[in-house]
């Protein structure tokens, strides 16, 4: 069984790091060998499943939203991260 802290992170080792790759992933930064790294990742691992899922979804609103406006990236990395608490919490 997984144990998931209150903050819905895992205990798994690789999983700090496959996160950091995560964002990467999603903001299309990654190389093709974090991009597999990635995929093999979340394949065997729930926690990172999820919070690929999660993510994908948030970046996926948050372009609809602001498409039209010009943006920071500081502050959409704000509001990611705000939105991502509260969708974890
Ligand atoms: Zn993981």
């Amino acid at each position: 069984m997984k144990q998931f802290n209150k903050n819905n992170e895992c205990q798994n080792c690789e999983c700090e790091e496959c996160l950091q790759m995560l964002e990467l992933f999603l903001d299309n930064e990654a190389t093709e060998q974090q991009k597999n790294q990635v995929k093999l990742h979340i394949e065997t691992c729930e926690h990172c499943k999820y919070c690929y899922e999660v993510d994908s979804q948030l970046k996926n609103r948050l372009k609809e939203q602001i498409s039209n406006k010009k943006c920071p990236s500081e502050i959409i990395k704000c509001i990611q991260s705000k939105i991502k608490e509260m969708v974890l919490s």
